[in-house]
């Protein structure tokens, strides 16, 4: 049986390269839970339950991605939804120190769950929320970068 994959982040908001990752996995895992993080500390542009809505809007018709929101432990989370794998995006070597840090965490804190790193497509590999926030910010073309509900957010936001 395939295993069951977590792929955390604060998702503020989703971009087309996260919604690239989820496709690229879900043809190597059983199910892919998108985990939003809640963040109280951290100031997001969007609420938890606007990032959870966006996320359920572009998946909707995706049966192997359930979206959810968490405030604990990552690896808690993981194992109360008997997820054996948590997945994250590596889009160029900047990533990379910040992601392996994190894994080894991970694994301290669980043994039995394994961190995975996959690349989205090349497209997609300069994308970030930030970057969006800031195009965003100066009234530029999101198109294609986000998904519609995302891009009517952002300029009703900005407006
Ligand atoms: P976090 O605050 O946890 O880094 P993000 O929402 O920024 O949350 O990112 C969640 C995960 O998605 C991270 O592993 C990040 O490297 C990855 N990621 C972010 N942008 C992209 C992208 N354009 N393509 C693929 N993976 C990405």
């Amino acid at each position: 049986m395939k295993p069951i994959a977590v792929y955390p982040g604060t998702f503020d908001p989703i971009t087309n390269g996260h919604t690239d990752l989820v496709k690229r996995a879900i043809k190597i895992f059983d199910k892919v839970l998108l985990a939003v993080a809640e963040r109280p500390s951290k100031k997001t542009l969007f609420s938890v339950e606007e990032r959870v809505k966006f996320a359920e809007s572009i998946f909707a018709n995706e049966k192997q991605v359930e979206v959810f929101s968490f405030h604990n432990l990552l690896v808690n989370f993981a194992k109360q939804h008997s997820a054996t794998v948590i997945l994250r995006g590596l889009r160029a070597v900047s990533d990379f120190e910040y992601e392996v840090q994190l894994a080894n965490m991970n694994r301290l804190l669980e043994p039995n769950i394994e961190s995975v790193f996959m690349s989205p497509g090349e497209e997609y590999s300069f994308l970030s929320s930030s970057i969006i926030k800031d195009i965003a910010i100066h009234g530029g073309d999101l198109k294609k970068f986000v998904h519609a509900n995302v891009e009517k957010a952002l300029k009703e936001k900005f407006s």
